[in-house]
């Protein structure tokens, strides 16, 4: 038996390993993960290493490769459990180790020795809040943030203001000379304690929301582990829930992992878990430099920091004793990873669990159907919440509008001539309102009149985006042309913009309101640093009448002032090529809905349709998650999709069609040919919904088996014969599964 090493893990070479033979005294002992001292050198000093990987095969001459010299005392440390993980990862989802480690494992980064770690109150409650609002009347809007932050807690580290409020040094300094804040430096940061005060819980638990913690406690106390779902409707008080369930853990002396979707993240979000929790807490987000990154994960390590709040990859944070995971809105997308391993964070997460002798709590209103499912069969233990928290907060009122029926009317206009009334009247009540797009990015996009033809990117099969009326971009590869006069294809100069993207619709809000002040949120808007913080706060100020955006305004925001959601064509994510799509929109629409009366005024929400029928958008008029589920649920099973069904999709990509045919046809055989008695059902090799990208083609091969083991199985197989195929290092493969 041979052991893969490496020796210097923060490394940012993690492929570097090197090969030693275990004597047969330690093979007992030895395994991925363990830490191992080994001779290294020329001098053979010994040296202190990891292992990766097991194996038998030898990379080197016999004679050339040394023994382990032993194994370290205390060999299972964070990084032994993350390398751990990072096997399971490469083994369940498909990947190279070594793309697996750099998943897990932070990258070692120079860090500027940070001067300013705390930023503290130096003035009274009142007085702070005075000069908030005087920062506010000078639109210091990052300013006034920081100040009314400061009126709740005395501290805030300014990792936080930084990354979540968008304050930059610049601005901290003049508030410092002036005496509002003090800067104070990593010298004088004080052993970490939890501040938490029972007279700053803020909230008094209602009784299903107490019930429910004081269940999680008292199983913890048992030293029950597992897996919980804490399906709440919007606005119910999880997040209350999770900070109770926190605290509990972190009284055992144990550590948090708390999982946001990054679109949630807000500095509101993160304040009340600072507020209630102070300076153990530390966050991560994707807008953070490496380096940034590495220094909060060496915090975590060294036990400065115990609750770790952050997207997907805080999943990976080096914690020694891991108590507890939360995963916030459990189903949205953003868990699961698009490059490999394409792991997902929920079933990562129990993994991980498993090995810390952790719990994992998942919370949604409206949760996938893999964790529905699951706790419907009892292998998750669920919690409901079935009201909303705040008193006098009731659950909108929605209606849906029929746009086949307008049309019938003679109203082309996008907006119904419901939806208009009912801005017009938040406009006279000054109330605000929120119109949504039910799709990513734009739908608009530049065809010919007379030939039909729409403007395609030459790299890739997609149609061109327009963008403010004038250049065509692709959203794959980021191709760019001048909007042409003539049609490419016939010449004809009949050729214009159409769809409805989100820049359309805010010019007809404004031609229809031209009183009304519009903000609008997309990729465009929101491309630079903060820039989706910006339109949010500025949108929670009250500083526009109407917000327009996509699925990004539906998100983990509080706006008191909301009475009337739009949804301009609920329909739009209803036709795609994802299986999840009904579950998408059902999902989308639901969390549009309650973003409306979300404090004492009550709200409104319009559903605009062509498909007022379908079960995705009648369950989300209705807020009845249940009957979406059964219904879904059919229909999963009779097509065999998960969770009823387990799906591996194979993707392949190549430059050139034919050897990406060849190989494609290598792969469906390969699956066949390990997949022996057992059933499994291959679909394709068909060419991917956008078959070429970038010059690239690809295509998709699908294996349906209801036990995942067997179809992890087809993958090693699929693996190991590809390694040896003449196609290899020509064809890109990827295993996903759904
Ligand atoms: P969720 O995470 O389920 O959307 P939150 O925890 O964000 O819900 O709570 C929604 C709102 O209700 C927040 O403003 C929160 O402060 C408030 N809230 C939660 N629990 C209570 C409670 N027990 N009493 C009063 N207000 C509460
Ligand atoms: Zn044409
Ligand atoms: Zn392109």
């Amino acid at each position: 038996m041979y052991a893969n090493i490496i020796i210097d893990i923060s490394h940012e070479k993690v492929d570097k390993t090197f090969q030693y033979r275990i004597p047969p005294r330690l093979e007992k002992e030895i395994g991925v993960g363990t830490r191992v001292e080994v001779p290294f050198g020329a001098g053979g000093r010994l040296r202190r290493g990891y292992v990766v990987e097991l194996t038998e095969k030898e990379e080197f001459d016999r004679e050339r490769i040394k023994e382990v010299a032993g194994v370290c005392a205390g060999s299972v440390t964070a990084e032994s459990q993350l390398i751990q993980v990072a096997w399971w990862l490469k083994e369940r989802y498909g990947a190279t180790m070594n793309q697996a480690l750099k998943t897990v494992l932070p990258v070692k980064q120079k860090v500027k020795p940070k001067q300013i770690r705390l930023i503290r109150r130096l003035m009274t409650e009142e007085e702070t809040r005075k000069a908030a609002e005087e920062a506010g009347k000078k639109h210091y809007k990052a300013r006034e943030r920081l100040l009314m932050a400061l009126t709740q807690t005395e501290e805030i580290p300014y990792q936080v203001a930084v990354s979540q409020m968008n304050l930059s040094a610049a601005s901290l300094k003049p508030m410092a000379e002036k005496g509002l804040i003090a800067l104070e430096s990593e010298t004088v940061s004080r052993n970490p304690r939890i501040q938490e005060k029972p007279g700053e819980r803020g909230v008094c638990l209602n009784q299903e929301q107490s019930r429910i913690a004081a269940d999680f406690s008292e199983r913890y106390a048992r030293g029950i582990r597992e897996t919980y779902l804490l399906y709440g409707v919007t606005g119910s008080g999880k997040t209350e829930v999770y900070m109770e369930m926190i605290s509990r853990v972190l009284e055992e002396g144990r550590q948090v992992i708390v999982l946001i979707p990054e679109i949630a993240l807000t500095y509101q979000t993160v304040m009340r878990f600072y507020r209630r929790f102070g300076g153990v807490v530390s966050i991560i987000n994707s807008r953070m430099s490496a380096g940034e990154r590495y220094d909060q994960m060496e915090r975590a390590k060294s036990g400065e920091v115990r609750i770790m709040i952050g997207p997907r990859s805080a999943l990976f944070t080096p914690f020694s004793r891991l108590g507890l995971i939360i995963i916030d809105e459990e189903h949205e997308t953003a868990y699961k990873s698009e490059t490999s391993p394409r792991y997902h964070a929920r079933e990562t997460a129990v993994y991980l669990a498993g090995l810390n002798k952790a719990s994992v709590v998942l919370g949604s209103a409206t949760p996938s159907l893999e964790a529905y499912s699951r706790a419907l069969a009892g292998r998750y233990r669920l919690y409901r919440l079935t009201r909303r928290a705040k008193r006098d907060s009731r659950m909108a009122a929605v209606q849906v509008i029929d746009l086949r029926e307008e049309l019938k009317e003679g109203n082309k206009s996008i907006f119904s001539r419901r939806l208009q009334e009912a801005m017009r009247e938040r406009l006279d009540k000054g109330q605000q309102t929120m119109l949504f797009m039910n799709r990513r990015g734009y739908a608009s996009f530049v065809s010919c009149r007379s030939c039909g033809e729409a403007v395609k990117c030459p790299h890739c099969d997609v149609t061109l985006t327009l963008h403010f009326g004038q250049k065509l971009v692709c959203h794959y590869c980021g191709y760019e042309v001048k909007s042409p006069d003539r049609c490419p294809s016939c010449g004809s100069p009949y050729i214009a913009g159409f769809g409805t993207g989100t820049q359309k619709i805010e010019e007809l809000t404004k031609k229809m309101f031209p009183q009304a002040r519009v903000l609008r949120m997309d990729m465009d808007t929101t491309s630079k640093k903060n820039g989706h913080q910006e339109i949010l706060s500025a949108f929670a100020d009250g500083q526009a009448d109407i917000l327009i955006g996509t699925q990004m305004i539906v998100k983990g925001h509080d706006f008191p002032k909301v009475t009337l959601v739009g949804v301009l064509a609920a329909d739009l994510s209803l036709y795609t090529s994802d299986f999840r799509c009904g579950e998408r929109t059902f999902q989308l629409l639901t969390q549009a809905a309650g973003r409306a009366g979300r404090d004492e005024l009550s709200g409104e929400v319009l559903i605009q349709t062509y498909n007022p029928e379908h079960y995705s958008i009648r369950c989300a008029a209705g807020q009845d998650y249940e009957s979406f589920y059964s219904q879904e649920m059919v229909f999963r099973d009779m097509l065999g999709y998960p969770p009823s069904c387990q799906m591996l999709t194979v993707l392949a990509s190549c430059g050139r069609e034919a050897v990406l045919s060849e190989a494609v046809e290598d792969m469906n055989r390969w699956a066949a040919e390990a997949s022996g008695q057992e059933e499994i059902q291959i679909i394709g090799p068909a060419q991917a919904p956008i078959y070429k990208v970038n010059d690239i083609y690809r295509k998709n091969l699908y294996l349906k088996h209801e036990n995942y083991d067997i179809l992890i199985k087809l993958k090693n197989h699929m693996e190991e014969k590809s390694r040896q195929a003449a196609w290899h290092g020509y064809v890109a493969v990827q295993y996903d599964f759904a």
